[in-house]
């Protein structure tokens, strides 16, 4: 055990001294601006040579690309850090308008780039990015080639993101304003009392059930009061994305989705096809968890319901040197790391009031360091929660040599690195449970992981593709798109349950973000990758750990299929893979009904 105490508080000061008032922040934004500027001025005074002669152009482009995007990254994720640490910083909001106005400029730059690209014939650019020094970051620049060729005229484009702003976005932000005023009534100590939607939904994982039903009834309720409002939102954010994708030529709906996450069309059915075939395990850990709670069946208000009643506290201190040796087990770099993470106060975790609620890990290109954001009130989730954000600045770390054009990794392999840190804990907590009602709480914690990514997010998938196909036929009626949440449900969770949550598309606001669409699919995708990455680590032993970073590494300048073969060998359009990840999952459940016999 390590005689250290670490600081729960974050060290900011080395970043930028001062916080919203350090004037060395000051001057860094400056600095950035000009960048950006002299940036877009570059561009657009690119006249492309359509010949080997553009390389010199591009590189010294792409220089001036990588000082200004690190740069940004580095103040956003500052003055991130500063509303988080402190929500009431009025500073650190006007700080945070202005990173949101410098990032317009540089999109739009960006975008203009993508554009100067197509402008070069394609024997020409295939001749460039075979070639060093183009070759290293060629994927990246070919995707972007294509996806701005894919796309309509730099007119019609510019043409939509201006629509987009009253026509598509806004729909996204009246969700977000109608659902900030809904109230969700309750009784608590005989009082009757207005929850919000956050607060009721907390009550879901409450262990009585009794309170759970009441919430779940007012809950359905007041989502249908809103019902008609929610469903005309969704008919036309969707109407506008189906025009746009029309216009453009593209027929299928997971183009789009498809393409952001780097992934061929079959990799994802034989995702989901592996899935449904495993469907019987997950239902018989529904079974048994509904006998355990003295019921016929489970209702959907059941499924976020703990298991027992154990209240272990674990200090962070304790949380972290839990951590520390487990992550030596693995490897020497992620152990040096976490280590180094710890002495250096990257982490902030004080239970204390003002902070923002959730956790996350933000990184600082140009000082290459991380800073992990959460709340540590000693629960055993608290030190999965730890685990995981440490896996994320694990990934960072890994990449940290490589070009920041091939930094910027989709979101379904972005919890690679994180899902694989926390399985570690997790595992080793299961494995040290100091009693049975331990090991069952901490498995059921994992495997109820596991339902809402096979099952829950398998039915938003479902959903989400035919409410899609419907809609190509005009609008959808509140009815119709209630009764395709159900069917999906139903599907999904291989009919065990007993009531189901029709107007769940109306309280998820996943069907409502703008920026990408089917934020579903990649929850499951990277879950599973990252298992079965996990399963190779725990074959091969402590050697392994060279081959994973590797493999982070390339996270994001590689598709999926070619990551996966690359680095594992294996071949995600076929079942081998999927099979042995979800077996990871099949066998928790084993466990759990073997102990619950
Ligand atoms: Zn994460």
């Amino acid at each position: 055990m390590k005689a250290t105490i670490y600081s729960e508080v974050w060290n900011l000061d080395v970043i930028f001294p001062g916080g919203s008032d350090s004037p060395e922040l000051e001057k860094f934004l400056l600095e950035t601006e000009e960048n950006i500027r002299c940036f877009e001025a570059k561009v657009n005074s690119w006249e492309p040579q359509n010949s080997l002669k553009d390389t010199h152009y591009l590189m010294e482009l792409l220089g001036d690309y990588e000082q200004a995007s690190k740069k940004l990254t580095q103040a956003g994720a500052y003055i991130g850090c500063l509303l988080a640490q402190n929500t009431k910083d009025k500073k650190a909001y006007s700080l945070d308008a202005k990173i949101t106005s410098l990032n317009a400029v540089f999109n739009t730059a960006l975008g203009s780039l993508d554009h100067h690209l197509t402008l070069i014939d394609d024997d020409v650019w295939l001749q460039l990015t075979a070639a060093e020094p183009l070759k290293d970051l060629s994927f990246v620049l070919t995707e972007n080639r294509e996806k701005a060729k894919e796309k309509l005229s730099k007119e019609e484009e510019a043409l939509i993101s201006t629509l987009e702003v009253d026509g598509y976005h806004s729909w996204g932000q009246l969700y977000d304003l109608i659902v900030s005023k809904i109230k969700i009534p309750f009784v608590e100590d005989g009082e009757k009392i207005q929850l919000s939607v956050g607060q009721a939904f907390n009550k879901f994982s409450n262990p009585d059930r009794v309170v759970r039903a009441a919430v779940f009834k007012n809950w359905e309720q007041a989502w249908s009061n809103h019902a008609d409002l929610l469903a005309k939102a969704l008919n036309h954010l969707a109407g506008f994305r189906l025009n746009v994708y029309e216009k453009r030529g593209w027929e299928d709906v997971l183009k789009e989705p498809l393409r952001i996450n780097r992934m061929e069309k079959v990799t994802l059915e034989t995702m989901w096809s592996v899935i449904s075939e495993n469907k019987q395990k997950l239902v018989e850990y529904l079974e048994r968890k509904a006998k355990l709670l003295g019921v016929k069946k489970l209702s959907w208000f059941d499924l976020d319901a703990p298991y027992g009643k154990t209240t272990t506290q674990v200090s962070f201190q304790e949380g972290a040197s839990f951590i520390e040796q487990n992550f030596a087990l693995f490897g020497e770099k992620l152990a040096e790391f976490t280590n180094h993470a710890f002495e250096e106060r990257w982490v902030e975790a004080e239970d204390r009031p003002g902070k923002a609620p959730g956790g996350f890990c933000t990184y600082f290109p140009v000082k290459e360091q991380s800073r992990i954001f959460m709340t540590y009130s000693g629960t055993p989730s608290n030190v999965s929660t730890l685990a995981h954000e440490l896996g994320h600045a694990f990934h960072s770390y890994a990449m940290r040599d490589v070009p920041f054009l091939n930094c910027h990794y989709a979101m379904n392999v972005a919890e690679t690195a994180s899902t694989f840190a926390e399985m570690i804990v997790a595992d080793a907590a299961v494995k040290n449970a100091k009693n049975i009602e331990e090991k069952l709480v901490l498995l059921d914690d994992k495997i109820q992981r596991t339902v809402a990514l096979l099952m829950n997010i398998h039915a938003r998938f479902l959903f989400e593709t035919r409410f899609y196909e419907e809609r190509k036929g005009g609008t959808v009626s509140t009815n119709q798109i209630n009764e395709l949440m159900l069917a999906a449900q139903k599907e999904a969770y291989g009919e065990a349950l007993e009531q189901y949550h029709p107007l769940f598309w109306a309280s998820k606001l996943h069907f409502f973000i703008t920026d990408v669409p089917f934020y579903n699919f990649p929850y499951t995708f990277g879950y599973l990758f990252s298992l079965g990455i996990y399963a190779r680590a725990i074959e091969e032993g402590k050697g392994y750990e060279e081959k994973y970073m590797a493999l982070l590494r390339d996270t994001a300048s590689m598709q999926v299929e070619d990551l996966a073969w690359k680095h594992l060998q294996v071949d995600l359009t076929q079942k081998d893979f999927w099979e042995k990840a979800v077996g990871i999952c099949v066998a928790d459940i084993g466990e759990f009904l073997e102990l619950t016999k």
